[in-house]
């Protein structure tokens, strides 16, 4: 079990395009049990394989409740086929911008393709609160943030907080 360090912003890895899984063999199968541990350790409902800094198209999700059984999803090269007209709203926060929160409105169900751990071909149809967090998480892997999706004040000001963190570290 390895927790692996979670990326935030301001870093510029996390506006990278990830580029697509090759292959599904026993080095990526540890990546995801790493991914799966550093997700519920944060602890949080999905995690990119960007934001432990690995820009490859990989994500996992658990969206079950607290006191329920561990449900988690894999999702290698994941795309969206489908998506409805109708739209959900949801509170969103990200592990990688730490303790800020914001509404953004998507659309509420989702239609996905992806490879499943096995290498094999599937099709999730999502919606409530596995739709948000599967585009979410999609974003990521083409670099974008959910705070693109609020208004751009907001998000200045999100942005400059975190890069005046990052300035204010000092490395010896
Ligand atoms: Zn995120």
């Amino acid at each position: 079990m390895t927790i692996k360090p979670i990326i935030i912003i301001p870093d510029p890895l996390l506006r990278q395009v990830s580029k697509p899984v090759e292959r599904v063999d026993s080095d990526l199968t540890h990546l995801i049990d790493d991914m799966l541990d550093t997700m519920y350790d944060a602890p949080g409902i999905g995690l990119a394989a960007v934001q432990v800094a690995v820009p490859r198209r990989l994500l996992v999700i658990d969206v079950s409740k607290e006191g329920e059984d561990k449900q988690p999803l894999v999702f290698i090269n994941p795309e969206i086929i489908r998506s409805s007209e109708d739209r959900s709203v949801y509170e969103e926060g990200c592990l990688s911008i730490p303790d800020y929160y914001a509404e953004v409105e998507r659309p509420a169900t989702v239609t996905v393709k992806h490879l499943d751990r096995l290498g094999k071909e599937q099709l999730t149809e999502a919606d409530g609160l596995l739709a948000t967090c599967l585009q979410h998480e999609i974003d990521h892997l083409n670099g974008v943030l959910f705070i693109d999706h609020i208004s751009r004040l907001k998000r200045e000001m999100v942005i400059k907080k975190f890069s005046k963190a990052a300035k204010s570290k000092v490395t010896v």
